[in-house]
Protein backbone atom coordinates (compact mmCIF):
# COMPACT_ATOMS: atom_id res chain seq x y z
CA UNK A 1 0.00 0.00 0.00
CA UNK A 2 2.04 2.86 -1.30
CA UNK A 3 0.48 5.06 1.46
CA UNK A 4 2.00 3.43 3.96
CA UNK A 5 5.50 3.05 2.64
CA UNK A 6 5.34 6.81 2.16
CA UNK A 7 4.45 7.63 5.07
CA UNK A 8 7.25 4.89 6.61
CA UNK A 9 10.05 6.58 4.19
CA UNK A 10 8.45 9.98 6.03
CA UNK A 11 8.13 9.13 9.75
CA UNK A 12 9.94 5.61 10.00
CA UNK A 13 12.79 5.44 11.75
CA UNK A 14 14.90 2.35 11.74
CA UNK A 15 16.77 1.93 14.61
CA UNK A 16 20.16 -0.61 15.39
CA UNK A 17 18.77 -3.84 16.40
CA UNK A 18 16.27 -4.36 13.32
CA UNK A 19 14.00 -2.42 14.90
CA UNK A 20 11.55 -0.06 13.12
CA UNK A 21 9.98 2.74 14.96
CA UNK A 22 6.58 3.51 13.86
CA UNK A 23 5.64 5.31 17.19
CA UNK A 24 4.96 9.09 15.80
CA UNK A 25 1.59 7.78 13.68
CA UNK A 26 1.45 3.95 14.80
CA UNK A 27 1.80 2.87 18.06
CA UNK A 28 2.75 5.21 20.33
CA UNK A 29 1.14 8.47 19.05
CA UNK A 30 -1.78 7.49 16.82
CA UNK A 31 -2.82 8.84 13.34
CA UNK A 32 -6.34 8.19 13.80
CA UNK A 33 -7.63 9.59 10.17
CA UNK A 34 -4.36 7.65 8.96
CA UNK A 35 -4.83 4.07 10.66
CA UNK A 36 -8.49 4.28 9.09
CA UNK A 37 -7.32 3.95 6.19
CA UNK A 38 -4.95 1.21 6.82
CA UNK A 39 -8.48 -0.07 8.10
CA UNK A 40 -10.69 0.08 5.10
CA UNK A 41 -8.18 -1.30 3.08
CA UNK A 42 -7.92 -4.53 5.43
CA UNK A 43 -11.86 -4.37 4.79
CA UNK A 44 -11.50 -4.28 1.12
CA UNK A 45 -9.21 -6.65 1.06
CA UNK A 46 -11.30 -9.34 3.74
CA UNK A 47 -14.81 -7.84 2.95
CA UNK A 48 -16.41 -11.19 1.58
CA UNK A 49 -15.05 -13.76 4.22
CA UNK A 50 -17.50 -13.21 6.65
CA UNK A 51 -15.81 -11.62 9.71
CA UNK A 52 -17.24 -11.67 12.86
CA UNK A 53 -14.20 -10.74 15.19
CA UNK A 54 -11.58 -9.19 14.99
CA UNK A 55 -8.49 -10.59 17.20
CA UNK A 56 -5.45 -8.54 18.04
CA UNK A 57 -2.63 -8.66 20.81
CA UNK A 58 -2.49 -5.78 23.05
CA UNK A 59 -1.11 -2.86 23.00
CA UNK A 60 0.59 -2.43 19.52
CA UNK A 61 -2.41 -3.98 17.38
CA UNK A 62 -5.76 -2.44 19.39
CA UNK A 63 -5.50 0.72 17.62
CA UNK A 64 -5.67 -0.88 14.21
CA UNK A 65 -7.97 -3.46 15.23
CA UNK A 66 -10.58 -1.33 16.16
CA UNK A 67 -9.87 1.20 13.16
CA UNK A 68 -10.57 -1.53 11.53
CA UNK A 69 -13.49 -2.95 13.06
CA UNK A 70 -15.17 0.25 12.41
CA UNK A 71 -15.61 -1.03 9.15
CA UNK A 72 -16.49 -4.15 9.48
CA UNK A 73 -18.88 -3.50 12.23
CA UNK A 74 -17.80 -6.28 14.68
CA UNK A 75 -15.90 -6.55 17.63
CA UNK A 76 -12.50 -6.33 18.60
CA UNK A 77 -11.04 -8.86 21.09
CA UNK A 78 -7.23 -8.35 22.55
CA UNK A 79 -5.29 -11.14 24.04
CA UNK A 80 -4.10 -10.44 27.49
CA UNK A 81 -0.51 -10.29 28.34
CA UNK A 82 -0.35 -11.91 31.84
CA UNK A 83 1.91 -11.75 34.43
CA UNK A 84 2.89 -15.41 35.60
CA UNK A 85 0.04 -16.67 37.85
CA UNK A 86 0.15 -20.12 39.76
CA UNK A 87 -3.61 -19.84 39.67
CA UNK A 88 -4.28 -20.87 36.32
CA UNK A 89 -7.74 -20.49 34.94
CA UNK A 90 -9.71 -23.33 33.16
CA UNK A 91 -11.79 -19.68 31.86
CA UNK A 92 -9.02 -18.77 29.56
CA UNK A 93 -7.40 -19.55 25.82
CA UNK A 94 -3.74 -19.34 27.23
CA UNK A 95 -0.80 -19.12 24.56
CA UNK A 96 3.01 -17.78 24.77
CA UNK A 97 4.47 -15.76 22.76
CA UNK A 98 8.64 -15.59 22.36
CA UNK A 99 10.08 -12.39 21.74
CA UNK A 100 13.31 -12.19 20.05
CA UNK A 101 14.40 -8.75 21.23
CA UNK A 102 14.23 -9.18 24.89
CA UNK A 103 14.77 -13.32 24.44
CA UNK A 104 11.71 -13.85 27.08
CA UNK A 105 8.50 -15.72 27.68
CA UNK A 106 4.90 -14.08 28.04
CA UNK A 107 1.56 -15.94 28.53
CA UNK A 108 -1.13 -14.16 26.33
CA UNK A 109 -4.58 -15.01 27.62
CA UNK A 110 -8.13 -14.41 25.80
CA UNK A 111 -11.44 -15.18 27.87
CA UNK A 112 -12.94 -18.45 26.64
CA UNK A 113 -16.87 -16.27 26.61
CA UNK A 114 -15.26 -13.83 23.69
CA UNK A 115 -13.95 -16.85 21.44
CA UNK A 116 -15.56 -19.90 20.22
CA UNK A 117 -16.44 -22.24 17.51
CA UNK A 118 -19.00 -19.99 16.16
CA UNK A 119 -16.24 -17.63 14.92
CA UNK A 120 -14.87 -15.88 12.25
CA UNK A 121 -11.71 -14.63 12.83
CA UNK A 122 -9.38 -11.74 11.15
CA UNK A 123 -6.13 -11.34 13.12
CA UNK A 124 -4.75 -7.91 12.90
CA UNK A 125 -1.12 -6.53 14.11
CA UNK A 126 1.04 -3.72 13.77
CA UNK A 127 3.93 -5.55 12.77
CA UNK A 128 4.66 -9.31 11.77
CA UNK A 129 8.62 -10.44 12.01
CA UNK A 130 9.46 -13.99 13.61
CA UNK A 131 5.84 -14.58 14.08
CA UNK A 132 6.00 -15.81 16.92
CA UNK A 133 2.79 -13.06 18.53
CA UNK A 134 0.95 -13.88 15.28
CA UNK A 135 1.39 -17.88 16.14
CA UNK A 136 0.39 -17.09 19.80
CA UNK A 137 -3.25 -15.80 18.40
CA UNK A 138 -3.58 -18.46 15.90
CA UNK A 139 -2.78 -21.08 18.27
CA UNK A 140 -5.34 -19.37 20.74
CA UNK A 141 -7.84 -19.62 17.89
CA UNK A 142 -6.72 -22.86 17.15
CA UNK A 143 -8.12 -24.09 20.54
CA UNK A 144 -10.96 -22.30 20.64
CA UNK A 145 -11.96 -23.72 17.59
CA UNK A 146 -12.45 -20.51 16.11
CA UNK A 147 -12.00 -20.26 11.54
CA UNK A 148 -9.15 -17.99 11.04
CA UNK A 149 -10.23 -16.22 7.69
CA UNK A 150 -6.76 -14.65 7.79
CA UNK A 151 -4.04 -12.28 9.11
CA UNK A 152 -3.76 -8.79 8.22
CA UNK A 153 -0.40 -6.76 9.38
CA UNK A 154 0.39 -3.29 8.30
CA UNK A 155 4.07 -3.89 7.95
CA UNK A 156 5.60 -7.42 7.85
CA UNK A 157 9.13 -7.46 7.82
CA UNK A 158 9.55 -10.08 4.54
CA UNK A 159 13.14 -10.96 5.22
CA UNK A 160 12.10 -12.44 8.54
CA UNK A 161 10.49 -15.90 9.12
CA UNK A 162 7.10 -15.30 10.38
CA UNK A 163 4.84 -14.50 6.76
CA UNK A 164 6.44 -17.31 5.18
CA UNK A 165 5.76 -19.84 8.14
CA UNK A 166 2.56 -18.65 8.37
CA UNK A 167 1.83 -18.71 4.28
CA UNK A 168 3.09 -22.44 4.39
CA UNK A 169 0.39 -23.30 7.42
CA UNK A 170 -1.95 -22.78 4.36
CA UNK A 171 -3.16 -18.94 6.18
CA UNK A 172 -3.51 -16.10 3.92
CA UNK A 173 -1.67 -13.36 4.96
CA UNK A 174 -1.91 -9.60 3.98
CA UNK A 175 0.42 -7.31 4.52
CA UNK A 176 -0.21 -3.44 3.43
CA UNK A 177 3.94 -2.91 3.27
CA UNK A 178 6.24 -5.75 3.01
CA UNK A 179 9.76 -5.03 3.87
CA UNK A 180 12.41 -6.15 2.17
CA UNK A 181 15.56 -5.28 3.82
CA UNK A 182 16.31 -2.49 6.51
CA UNK A 183 19.39 -1.08 7.99
CA UNK A 184 20.38 1.98 9.58
CA UNK A 185 22.73 3.50 6.75
CA UNK A 186 20.42 2.83 4.07
CA UNK A 187 16.92 3.14 5.29
CA UNK A 188 14.24 0.81 3.96
CA UNK A 189 13.41 -1.12 0.84
CA UNK A 190 10.59 -2.36 0.27
CA UNK A 191 9.46 -5.71 -1.97
P1 LIG B 1 7.23 -11.36 16.01
O1 LIG B 1 6.52 -12.08 17.13
O2 LIG B 1 6.56 -11.55 14.67
O3 LIG B 1 8.70 -11.61 15.97
O4 LIG B 1 7.14 -9.80 16.34
C1 LIG B 1 5.92 -9.13 16.20
C2 LIG B 1 5.65 -8.23 17.37
O5 LIG B 1 6.83 -7.53 17.77
C3 LIG B 1 4.63 -7.20 16.94
O6 LIG B 1 3.53 -7.31 17.83
C4 LIG B 1 5.33 -5.86 17.04
O7 LIG B 1 4.64 -5.04 17.95
C5 LIG B 1 6.74 -6.15 17.51
N1 LIG B 1 7.79 -5.84 16.53
C6 LIG B 1 8.67 -6.71 15.95
N2 LIG B 1 9.55 -6.07 15.17
C7 LIG B 1 9.22 -4.76 15.23
C8 LIG B 1 9.76 -3.57 14.61
O8 LIG B 1 10.75 -3.57 13.86
N3 LIG B 1 9.11 -2.42 14.86
C9 LIG B 1 8.03 -2.35 15.68
N4 LIG B 1 7.45 -1.15 15.87
N5 LIG B 1 7.50 -3.45 16.28
C10 LIG B 1 8.09 -4.63 16.07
Amino acid sequence: MELLEQRIIADGQVRPGDVLKVDSFLNHQLDVDFISRLGEEFYRLYQDCGVNKILTLESNGISIACLTAQHFHCPVLFAKKKVKSIVTSDKLWKSTVHSFTHNTDHDVVVSKKYLNEQDRVLIIDDCLANGSAMSALLDVCHQAGAHVVGVGVAIEKAYQDGGKSIRRRGIRVEALARIASMNVEDGVKFC
